[in-house]
Formats: structure tokens, C-alpha cells, sequence
């Protein structure tokens, strides 16, 4: 229990963003999002009216999350939801958090997009978790029917939930294991799978540490799920169809070498805004 004596105005609060520096990135950010959470109000609130208080009952609740925010825990748990392309999803510890990396895999399905007969393209985003990929294809391209597979039956929920309250109609949420719960062929089949080697020492720092390894760590120095969706894909792409994999920034060569394997062709690799080799097309 925080106990908490006497009330600060907003310029006090906000000048605490030093405390998060050794557990946070973004200390201001995070910051700025929890006071913005307790007050329900946008970040230019803070700045307009730094000389106001915030009421005893909101002191008290922004004291427990910053709590759990100094215990490590990330910014989108606490807050239950995170921002992904131009969109906001729910967000819950039974999935990844989406991550800005990410949105190159919906960069590149949307140029690709501009190849394809418009009328009907079909995409499947295998391990949707959130519903990030999916949803935000599904909202620059209203056209489009995508399929968002998931394996987790409580992130099946979550993603569509995020559906719903986006109401992006073309998209369908489907509980199962990769590929086995579509029908039919698709234009484009794009995945974010889990990639990380158990043995990684990233898992033990940071926000991974509050997601689900089955989302994160994958058998095979990471590349075991990657390897077994670039086969079943084979049986689920239209002719001249693309595979997409989202992968870790040393992949690049091995998830070359899997796709060119598996007979895929013109097989390139594309580099994050950190300039990591992160995508590979096939
Ligand atoms: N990019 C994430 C990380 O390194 C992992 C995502 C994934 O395994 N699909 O934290």
C-alpha cells in the first residue's frame, strides 16, 4: 500500500521522470502516459495546466503505477493498451506487445499490395496475437480480406475484441497453428512468429520479461517456426503469392537460405528504421 501525505501539481510530477530512467528508454514518455491515465486526459493537458493538482484518490493511483512501472513492468500492461501503426489495440500479458519494428512487415505488404488484381486480395497474419498486422492492413485496405490467425485461445479473444472495437469487418480471427485453419489460397501470407533462441540473454531484461515465451522463443537457434510456416505456406499461396517473416536482426542469411530452400523465389531481405536486417520477403 503507497501512502500518500500531501497532493503535487503536474510540473512536480512530471519532473519525477528521473526516477524511471533506470528501469525505462523513455522515462518522460512513460511518465507523461500514466499522469495522462489517472487524469483520463491527452498529453497537452499536462503542459496547459501544469500549476494543477491532482485530487488525493488520483495522487494515490499514479503513485501505484509508477510503482509497477519502477518494478519493471511495461508501459502497455500497465496501461492495457499500446500503439501500433495508426492504431490503438487492448493489450494484455497473454500476447507480444506490438513494436514500432513491426510496422515494416505492414509497409511492405502494402507496397506489395499495389501488384496484386485489387479486387480480391486475400492475406493471412499467422500469430496475430494483438491483431496488429492484420487490423492495420485491414484499416488502409478496407478491400482486402485477411485472416489473423492464433494459436492462444486468450489472444484469439484479445485480437478480436481489438476487432470489434475497431469494427474492421474484413478481418476474421481464427484460433489454430499456423496455417491449418485457412481455406482456400492467399496473396500474401505475412508472420511475426516467435524468433528468439532460448538461450538468448535478451529474454531476461526488459519488457520481454512479461511476455509470453510461446510468443518470443522458438527451437532451432529461434528459426523453428519460421521453418515450419515456410512450408505449410507453400500449400496456401496463389501462384506469384509473397511469404513475409518478421525476423531477428542476425536472421537474415538463415530465413534467406529457408525460403530459397523451400523453392521460394526472388527471396530479399529489407532493414528496420534501426537500419537491422528484420524482414524477409519470398
Ligand atoms: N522483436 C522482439 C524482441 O526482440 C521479438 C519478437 C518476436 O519474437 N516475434 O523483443
Amino acid at each position: 500500500m503507497i501512502r500518500v501525505s500531501n497532493v503535487s501539481t503536474l510540473a512536480e510530477l512530471l519532473a519525477r521522470a528521473g526516477e524511471l530512467k533506470a528501469v525505462s528508454d523513455s522515462p518522460e514518455l512513460d511518465l507523461q502516459l500514466l499522469l495522462c491515465s489517472v487524469l483520463d486526459k491527452p498529453r497537452s493537458y499536462l503542459y496547459t495546466w501544469p500549476e494543477r493538482s491532482l485530487s488525493f484518490e488520483q495522487q494515490q493511483q499514479f503513485e501505484q503505477l509508477l510503482q509497477r512501472r519502477l518494478d519493471g513492468e511495461p508501459i502497455a500492461h500497465i496501461l492495457g493498451q499500446g500503439d501500433f501503426w495508426t492504431l490503438t489495440l487492448e493489450v494484455n500479458s497473454s500476447t507480444l506487445i506490438p513494436r514500432p519494428e513491426t510496422e515494416l512487415l505492414v509497409e511492405l505488404a502494402l507496397a506489395m499490395g499495389e501488384q496484386l488484381d485489387q479486387h480480391k486480395v486475400r492475406v493471412a497474419d499467422l500469430g496475430t496475437g494483438t491483431g496488429a498486422i492484420a487490423l492495420a492492413l485491414a484499416s488502409e485496405q478496407p478491400r482486402w480480406q485477411i485472416s489473423a490467425v492464433e494459436f492462444n485461445p486468450q489472444a484469439a479473444v484479445l485480437a478480436e475484441r481489438n476487432r470489434q472495437r475497431l469494427k474492421l469487418n474484413n478481418v476474421e480471427v481464427l484460433q489454430g497453428s499456423w496455417c491449418e485453419p485457412l481455406c482456400g489460397s492467399f496473396d500474401l501470407i505475412i508472420s511475426n512468429p516467435p524468433y528468439i533462441d532460448a538461450e538468448d540473454p535478451h529474454l531476461s531484461q526488459g519488457d520481454v520479461r512479461f511476455e509470453p515465451s510461446s510468443a518470443l522463443v522458438a527451437a532451432q537457434q529461434g528459426l523453428a517456426d519460421i521453418l515450419t510456416i515456410t512450408e505449410q505456406a507453400l500449400d496456401r499461396l496463389k501462384p506469384g503469392g509473397w511469404l513475409m517473416f518478421e525476423h531477428g536482426f542476425e536472421q537474415g542469411e538463415p530465413v534467406r537460405e529457408i525460403l530459397r530452400r523451400a523453392g521460394y523465389q526472388q527471396v530479399e531481405t529489407h532493414r528496420d528504421l534501426a537500419g537491422h536486417e528484420r524482414a524477409t520477403v519470398g
